[in-house]
């Protein structure tokens, strides 16, 4: 699929986005101008009176990239991905840090010590965090201004770490009803990168796989697991993982040590993912959110493609 071009009248009201062949010949053929290049917008020298097509914008934020998508009758016509720059903004800022601590030890006048004399507004979120948010709401805000949006779609909560974490907490109906399964199974997508541990590959259905297989004792919990394609499965059967990888022991170390972090990614995931429907409220749009219990029946099934092109599978096909 590639992306819909969209298209704003003389006025600059956004127009219903057309196919990039259309935009071609319209280009072509003088009756539009290039407005815009990311997102590839054309604008036309007319004003134009019809009441165009609405469209919807879905978001998918993700510890890494977000994905962005425009509806326009139930289909994607546009997608992209915002890929952030959490690490950088961490380094930079441990960096400085570094920088003005040197600065104070060195032999100059007596500076006091600072002492709980840092404040934070409420709802203060990490830089490396809030850039996540703020990013996002530049590109809804471009979006909304080159499409005709009418509402948004996010999903607000993806998985309850704490319930993940600690399955005790929670008791055993929680662990055995159905979204367990489904939230098992999306956090430890978002934990090991949508690509099997042993192998890396991509773009294949992934199954889940205990590090230490059952049959030798291994439990069920989310540390014991990871996600291996059908060939790797099979091929490790009821092998430790230190024989079925005998000569990579660089490898097991790393899915050792990656198993037994819990995902760090998945608390911020989820502060981000709040701030960000905050921000959205204040745009006027009308906005719908998802939260595990509610997109599980969209997503049961579904969630070991993996997403083709820009967004995950699940958009295309959420209406029951
Ligand atoms: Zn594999």
């Amino acid at each position: 699929m590639s992306n819909y071009v969209l298209v704003l009248d003389t006025n600059k009201k956004p127009l219903t986005p057309c196919k990039p062949s259309m935009a071609r010949s319209l280009l072509k053929a003088g009756k539009a101008a290039v407005y815009h290049r990311y997102p590839f917008t054309i604008i036309l020298p007319k004003k134009v009176m019809d009441t165009p097509t609405s469209c919807q914008l879905k978001i998918d934020p993700g510890s890494k990239t977000t994905g962005l998508a425009l509806l326009l009758n139930d289909s994607v016509i546009w997608a992209g991905e915002l890929t952030h720059r959490g690490q950088q903004i961490k380094d930079t800022l441990l960096n400085r840090r570094q920088l003005r601590r040197g600065r104070r030890n060195r032999k100059t006048r007596y500076r006091q010590a600072r002492f709980l004399n840092r404040k934070r507004p409420d709802g203060w979120l990490a830089p490396s965090l809030e850039h996540r948010v703020q990013t996002t709401m530049t590109w809804v805000k471009r979006l909304t201004r080159f499409c005709p949006v009418d509402s948004v779609y996010q999903e607000l909560v993806r998985f309850d770490t704490q319930k993940l974490q600690n399955p005790e907490v929670s008791g055993a109906e929680y662990q055995q009803g159905e979204l367990y399964g489904y939230e098992v199974r999306e956090y430890l997508l978002e934990k090991w990168g949508r690509a099997c541990v042993y192998c890396g590959a991509e773009n294949t259905p992934l199954e889940v796989e205990h590090i230490a297989p059952k049959s030798k004792g291994g439990s069920d919990r989310v540390s014991n697991l990871t996600l291996a394609c059908h060939a790797c499965n099979q091929a490790k059967s009821n092998q430790d993982i230190q024989d079925f990888l005998s000569g990579n022991p660089d490898l097991v170390k790393r899915i050792l040590n990656q198993a037994k972090a819990p995902l760090k990614d998945a608390a911020a995931v989820n502060s981000t993912r709040w701030k960000l429907y905050n921000e959205l409220k204040t745009t006027g749009l009308q906005i719908h959110t998802g939260s595990g219990g509610l997109t599980k029946y969209n997503l049961v099934g579904l969630i070991f493609l993996k997403p083709t092109g820009l967004m995950p599978p699940v958009w295309e096909r959420q209406s029951p």
